[in-house]
């Protein structure tokens, strides 16, 4: 007779189940093994499993990041990528990915707009139920995240998101509800940040009425990592278990409000039943061992990787066809500083240590036998670059470096991360070390170097002291902001003669910080020599593909990109290229928008976003036409900074005094840009195909509808060239005659077609009452009002093609 889990709780104390109410260790629960229940490993998500290693863990299959998994708009492909996925969590011992994130692209300086998928909720919600769908049919739980509010980072674990009902019901909840009613989603994480003044992990009103009680969430709630802070406002708000581990608002603190009556032991209970409730739904109490930690890498799963990759490559702009580039061309220039640089991911928690890093180069010789001329032209790193080279690191058991070495070990670079457990038989929160690298300059004359630390370091040259980061380290930008701001010195360099650097490390912070992290950079920055060297490349070959961008370092969790501008000389490098070489493509590489001011004299630019491990096998896939840019954009592509929702009051962003007020309601995006009359650059669904399509007339099942009914929709798209391609054909609904301000039109419905040349596919949706609806705050119901409705199809924001209005005969309600 199996055990139920109403009798594995019958059988607990209250000490075991308050146990079971926070994270043993960083990734795992806590096992009850007198009554056999075992431990569970989560493990980020969402671009890949990474396991249990922050850093240089076991290898792992990386998937493409948020952004570019929304820029696919093929639900069925994600939900293939949440399969795998599942696999791959599978192989690392963990039955529960934390992914997906599912913020939206509010200011798009958001350090992890990348990790989103989109600037829509639609849309959004629409991957999201896809991809939790794939993972969950993997037997692998979802914990959807950050649940809610999380749209920026700065001070991220104390903001509060001073949100409007309506916006949070019609942006920011849907794709949580979605989840929750149409995935059935196992898990939910809460945000760092407060939601209109009370920390998400308390919010009562969020987790409890509206996640469990309106929308039926029967599934775990955690905490992101150190985002607990009260121990009965959490489990009285329906947060179950605080991670990571051990305890440091449940445990003991839980038992002791429950004996003294601050806590209802049913509570209690009912959290533990969650979490037993999890184990059961992931096979953890049939099947309580699970693999070890494994790397596999499959043909099937590159392949995967490869074709979301290019299904996400959002061409932007392709004059007289350059793209495709022709099959006979003899001379390439590969230009910038992305060239040899995979960069494959954003960075912060959803990094992982991919299985490989294709870099373009790699791509391109791979499809190619065209002579290359290459040039490096300009940096785009933002912290100074970490040395490749062996970096041995002795550690002490005292927070001075004195005594005895407890423990010597070689790294492979100069950046070393510790999140949880440092290395075996050591004290994590307490030791001191000395780090030594030689180092061959490449270069003679001044370099830059720099330390930026989770921890006191300080850098000596051959014995010369050349940073200090210990005497006046702060908290500050880098590591989740527990590391300080990078500090930079000068050094003059030989070219050929090595030099010894020695670091000092010390974890003894005037404020304790829960990760460990040191990391020096050095570099010889990048001026008029490269961008010579640059033009010159591009004037001796026939087309000149300039690969630019961003990476993980302005993409990345913890903290905000500081402006809207390729950094460095990178806009100068295209401008020059181009200068000397009309035939110029641009490959971007970024998790966001970014200003494009060469754009008007640049024929052809490619949006490859973080595409995964498969990097430049995808890229090179659609420059030279193995496959079609599928993308299209999941964030309307401002002209500028200042034309975003969010600019122009420093209460919309980035904040004041601990609030930031989304006082623009429900006006982001292309809801914002179509309202106010601001033009993007690129509108919200762009992208181009290397064919055409003809889209034929609507058909709609009728031009009324009741309350409470649906109306069908079709509409037959044709292929008119001669490649296969694909389209997306996107439903944006008008409500002609609102009593509140509606934005221009929102996207209800979107289809993606793949066709081969001359074939006809049909875009069918049903409309129903919600995608006409609004969020009415006074009444707390959403509301369709009697009237007239427009619906318009086309391929982009603002692109629509056809516009047909149909009438609602009567008012609707409906219940949360
Ligand atoms: C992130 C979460 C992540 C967690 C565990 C936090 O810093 O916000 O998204 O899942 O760390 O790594």
């Amino acid at each position: 007779m199996t055990t139920t889990i109403d009798q594995l709780l019958d059988n607990m104390t209250l000490e075991e189940q308050v146990s079971l109410l926070a994270g043993a260790d960083f990734w795992t629960t806590v096992p009850v093994p007198r009554l056999g229940v075992p431990a569970y490993k989560v493990t980020d998500g969402p671009n890949g499993a990474r396991g249990g290693s922050f850093q240089g863990g076991v290898t792992t299959a990386c998937f493409p990041v948020g952004i570019g998994m929304g820029a696919t708009w093929n639900p069925a492909l994600v939900q293939e990528a949440g399969r795998a996925l599942a696999d791959e969590a599978l192989h690392k011992g963990a039955r529960v990915l934390l992914a997906p994130t599912v913020n939206l692209h509010r200011s798009t300086l958001n350090g992890r707009n990348f990790e989103c998928y989109a600037e829509d909720p639609w849309l959004t919600g629409e991957l999201a139920v896809a991809y939790i769908r794939g993972l969950q049919a993997g037997g692998v739980a979802a914990t959807i995240k950050h649940f809610v509010g999380n749209e920026s980072e700065v001070e991220r674990m104390s903001m509060s998101s001073d949100v409007g009902e309506r916006a949070l019901r019609e942006l920011y909840l849907l794709p949580f509800e979605k989840a929750v009613k149409e995935a059935g989603v196992w898990a939910v994480m809460t945000a760092y940040n407060r939601i209109n003044g009370s920390f998400a992990a308390d919010h009562r009103a969020l987790v409890h009425d509206v996640l469990r009680g309106q929308w039926g969430f029967d599934g775990l709630v955690m905490s992101d990592w150190f985002a607990e802070h009260d121990t009965v406002a959490s489990i009285t708000a329906g947060l179950d278990l605080e991670m990571p581990g051990p305890a440091r608002q449940r445990g003991a603190l839980l038992v002791k409000a429950v004996e003294d009556g601050r806590v209802a032991a049913a509570d209690v209970r009912a959290a533990a039943c969650n979490v037993l409730r999890l184990a059961e739904r992931v096979n953890a109490l049939a099947q309580p061992s699970i693999t070890p930690e494994q790397a596999v890498d499959l043909p099937e799963r590159r392949a995967l990787i490869r074709r979301l990759g290019a299904e996400g490559a959002v061409l932007l702009k392709n004059d007289g066809g350059l793209l495709p580039l022709a099959a006979s061309a003899q001379t390439l220039a590969l230009i910038g500083p992305n060239v040899d640089v995979a960069q494959i991911m954003g960075g912060g928690s959803a990094t992982v240590n991919a299985l490989h890093r294709i870099t373009p180069r790699d791509g391109i010789t791979a499809q190619t036998g065209a002579t290359l001329f290459t040039a490096v032209g300009a940096d785009n790193h933002r912290w100074l670059p970490v040395l490749r080279v062996p970096m041995r690191i002795e550690f002490f058991a005292s927070t001075d470096l004195s005594g005895q070495v407890l423990l010597e070990k070689t790294y492979p670079s100069s950046e070393q991360l510790w999140v949880g457990q440092v290395e075996p038989g050591m004290d994590s929160g307490n030791f001191s070390a000395r780090a030594t690298l030689v180092y061959t300059p490449l270069e003679d004359g001044e370099h830059a170097i720099s330390l930026a630390s989770a921890g006191l370091t300080r850098c000596h040259v051959d014995g010369q002291l050349v940073v200090d980061n210990w005497t006046t380290w702060q908290r500050g930008e880098t590591y989740f902001t527990f590391g300080s701001d990078e500090r930079i010195g000068r050094c003059t360099l030989r070219a050929g003669v090595p030099v010894t650097i020695t670091l000092a490390y010390t974890t003894a912070t005037p404020e304790p910080v829960p990760i460990k992290a040191l990391r020096l950079g050095l570099h010889k920055l990048r001026g008029e020599a490269e961008l010579l060297a640059a033009e010159a490349a591009a004037r001796q070959a026939e087309v000149a593909i300039v690969f630019i961008g961003l990476n993980a370092e302005w993409d990345c969790e913890g903290l905000d990109r500081p402006h809207m501008q390729l950094p460095h000389h990178q806009n100068e490098l295209v401008k020059r290229v181009v200068a000397a070489n009309p035939k110029t493509v641009v490959v971007l590489q970024t998790g966001a928008p970014v200003e494009l001011p060469w754009l008007d004299s640049v024929p052809a630019v490619l949006q490859a976003w973080y595409p995964g491990q498969e990097n430049g096998h995808a890229i090179a896939d659609v420059l030279f036409g193995a496959a079609e840019p599928g993308g299209r954009l999941p964030q309307t592509w401002p002209r500028q900074l200042a034309d975003v929702a969010t600019s122009g009051d420093t209460l919309r962003y980035p904040g004041k005094d601990g609030h930031v007020v989304y006082d623009e309601g429900v006006f982001i995006g292309y809801r914002h840009h179509q309202a106010r009359g601001i033009a993007p650059l690129f509108p919200f669904g762009h992208g181009l195909s290397y064919t055409r399509f003809a889209l034929g007339s609507v058909t709609t099942s009728s031009l009324s509808i009741e309350p409470d009914g649906v109306l069908a929709v079709a509409l037959p798209v044709t292929n008119t060239g001669s490649r296969s391609g694909s389209t997306v054909v996107q439903l944006y609904v008008a409500d002609l005659q609102a009593s509140v301000p509606r934005p221009p039109q929102e996207l209800k419905r979107f289809a993606k077609l793949h066709i081969a040349p001359g074939a006809i596919a049909v875009a069918h949706s049903l409309i129903d009452m919600r995608a006409l609806a609004f969020w009415d705050e006074a009444a707390g119901l959403w509301r369709a009002e009697a009237g007239d409705f427009e619906l318009r199809i086309g391929t982009s924001a603002d692109d629509i093609v056809h516009r047909v209005t149909i009438t609602l005969t009567g008012d609707w309600t409906g219940t949360p």
